[in-house]
C-alpha cells in the first residue's frame, strides 16, 4: 500500500516495523463538546485507513486517547483549559462533562460505522506515565523549569519542525495565535510539559508531581499513551492536518528526545472540512453535528459517502447542496444493489470476483483513494457476471467502505415488498385508486380530488408514477 507520508512529503510504500502487527495511533477528541462533522471527517478517513490495512492483510493494534485535561483554548498553551470551559458552560463537573461527551462521541462514531479503536485511553488515567516522561526529559536536559511550569526546550533539537514545511516566524507559537507570549519560555516554540501555574488558578483536576501540584500539557498525553500501549516504535500516527503543528511536531520532539531514537515512521493527516464561509466551528454559525443532520432527515451513511467521495488530502467544502447530491448518489447506488437477486443458486465466479477486487485494491493502495474505491462498486454493478458474484464483491468492499450497502439494499427490497403486499391485500383501496384514475382520464378533477381526500382521511397517500398510481399508508 502506498500512502502519503507527511514526514517525507512523498507517497511511500507502507512497511510496518514488524510484519506481525501495525501499531497505529490516533489523536482522539477533546471531550468538552460534541464532535462537529469536520472532526468526524477525520475519524471516518482514519477508520477507512485502519480497515484498509486490515483488508490487505495486516493485523492492526489501534490506540486512541481521550483528551480530558490539558488542552487549552489555544494550541499554543494559552487560554483556559477547554474542559473547564465546557464544565462552566454546562454547570457540571469536568468529569461529568468528559463522560457525557466521550459517550456522545462514540455514539456518533457508531452511527457513522467508525470502529472503536482497540484501546481508548483517557489522559487522566495516565498521569504517572506523563510524569515519568517529563522527568526523563528534565534528566536528559531537554526540559527546564520556569515560573513553576516545566517546558520543553526546542533549542536542544537539531530539527524541531519535523514536518519541515513551516515558516518559522509565521508559525511561532504566540505570534501565530496573536496572543501575548509566555515570558517563561526560553524560545518561542517551547511548550509546556507540566503546568503548576498558569493564567487561571481554578484548574479542577490536579495531581501531585515532583514539580508541585499541577496537570499535564496537552502534547505529552499522546506521547505517553502511545508509549504505554504501543511501545517505543510506532508505525503510523494519524490526525487532522491542524494537528501537524504544533501538536504532532511537539509529540515527535518530546518522544524522540525521551527515547533517544526515531519514534514514528508514517504520519497520516486528514485535511479539513470547511463551510462556504470558512472554518468549521463549534461556537459560530450552525454547529454541524451528526444529530443535526439526522434531524434534517439525512442518514449518517450519506455523510460517510460524502466524505469517501473526496480524497483525504483535499479540503472538502460542506454545503447542504453537496450533501443532497451524496444522498441522491446513495439512494441510486443502493437501489441498483437492491435489484440484484440474492437468492440465486449460482456460485461466485472467482475470476470475475478477483478482477473486481483488483480494482478496489488498486484504489486503496494508491494513497487511500476512496472515491476510486466507491467507483469500484459501480464497476461491480456494470460487470458482466452473475448477481452472486456482484453481491459477494460488494459485501467484501463494504468491509472497508462501511456504507451498509447490502443492509440498505435489503431494507429497500423489504420496503418494496411490503408496499406491494399492502396493495395486493386491500381491494377496497385498490378500487378507489382505480376510480380516481378513471376520473382523471375523464378530466373529472373534482371527483379525482374527492377520492384522494377520502383516502388521505384514512391515512392513505397516493403516489402517481409513469406506470400508474400506487398507494401507501403514511
Ligand atoms: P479536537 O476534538 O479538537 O481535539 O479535534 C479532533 C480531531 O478533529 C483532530 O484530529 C483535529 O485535527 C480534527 N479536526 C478539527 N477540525 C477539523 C475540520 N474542520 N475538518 C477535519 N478535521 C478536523
Ligand atoms: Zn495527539
Amino acid at each position: 500500500m502506498y500512502l502519503y507520508n507527511s514526514l517525507s512529503h512523498k507517497k511511500e510504500e507502507f512497511k510496518p516495523n514488524h510484519e506481525g502487527l501495525v501499531k497505529m495511533y490516533t489523536c482522539g477528541p477533546t471531550v468538552y463538546h460534541f464532535a462537529h462533522i469536520g472532526n468526524l471527517r477525520t475519524y471516518i478517513m482514519e477508520d477507512v485507513l485502519e480497515k484498509a490495512l486490515r483488508y490487505v492483510g495486516y493485523p492492526v493494534k489501534r490506540v486512541m486517547n481521550i483528551t480530558d485535561v490539558g488542552h487549552l483554548a489555544s494550541d499554543a498553551d494559552t487560554g483556559e483549559d477547554k474542559m473547564l470551559k465546557g464544565a462552566r458552560r454546562e454547570h457540571k463537573s469536568v468529569m461529568e462533562i468528559a463522560k457525557y461527551y466521550t459517550d456522545a462521541f462514540f455514539a456518533d462514531c457508531e452511527k457513522l460505522n467508525i470502529k472503536r479503536p482497540d484501546v481508548v485511553e483517557p489522559a487522566t488515567n495516565c498521569i504517572d506515565e506523563f510524569i515519568q516522561i517529563v522527568s526523563g526529559l528534565l534528566e536528559k536536559g531537554f526540559a527546564y523549569l520556569a515560573g513553576g511550569n516545566v517546558y520543553f526546550d526546542t533549542s536542544k533539537l537539531e530539527k524541531y519542525y519535523a514536518f519541515g514545511d513551516h515558516e518559522e516566524e509565521n508559525l511561532a507559537v504566540g505570534v501565530r495565535e496573536g496572543v501575548e507570549e509566555d515570558t517563561n519560555k526560553r524560545n518561542k516554540n517551547d511548550f509546556v510539559l507540566w503546568f503548576t501555574k498558569s493564567k487561571f488558578e481554578d484548574q479542577a483536576l490536579k495531581w501531585e508531581s515532583p514539580w508541585g501540584v499541577g496537570y499535564p500539557g496537552w502534547h505529552i498525553e499522546c506521547s505517553g499513551i502511545s508509549l504505554k500501549h504501543l511501545g517505543e516504535d510506532l508505525d503510523i500516527h494519524c490526525g487532522g492536518i491542524d494537528n501537524a503543528f504544533p501538536h504532532h511536531t511537539n509529540e515527535i520532539a518530546q518522544s524522540e528526545s525521551f527515547l533517544g531514537h526515531k519514534w514514528c515512521n508514517y504520519w497520516f493527516h486528514v485535511h479539513h472540512l470547511n463551510t462556504n464561509d470558512g472554518k468549521m466551528s463549534k461556537s459560530k454559525g450552525e454547529f454541524l453535528t451528526v444529530s443535526l443532520l439526522e434531524s434534517k432527515g439525512y442518514d449518517p451513511m450519506v455523510y460517510r459517502l460524502f466524505c469517501l467521495q473526496s480524497h483525504y488530502r483535499r479540503n472538502l467544502v460542506f454545503s447542504y447542496e453537496n450533501l443532497d447530491n451524496a444522498a441522491v448518489a446513495y439512494q441510486k447506488l443502493t437501489a441498483k444493489i437492491a435489484e440484484l437477486s440474492p437468492d440465486t443458486e449460482e456460485a461466485v465466479d472467482k475470476e470475475a470476483f478477483d478482477k473486481l477486487k483488483g480494482k478496489f485494491l488498486t484504489a486503496l493502495n494508491g494513497d487511500l483513494n476512496t472515491s476510486l474505491a466507491v467507483t469500484a462498486v459501480y464497476d461491480v454493478l456494470k460487470a458482466k457476471t452473475n448477481d452472486t458474484t456482484k453481491l459477494a464483491a460488494i459485501k467484501d468492499f463494504d468491509q472497508v467502505l462501511s456504507l451498509n450497502l447490502l443492509e440498505a439494499a435489503a431494507k429497500m427490497r423489504a420496503e418494496k415488498k411490503r408496499e406491494e403486499e399492502a396493495q395486493e391485500h386491500d381491494p377496497i383501496i385498490d378500487a378507489l385508486v382505480s376510480a380516481r384514475l378513471a376520473a382523471k382520464k375523464e378530466k373529472n378533477w373534482a371527483e379525482a380530488d374527492r377520492i384522494r381526500d377520502e383516502l388521505k382521511a384514512q391515512g392513505i397517500e397516493i403516489i402517481d408514477t409513469p406506470q400508474g398510481s400506487k398507494w401507501k399508508r403514511v
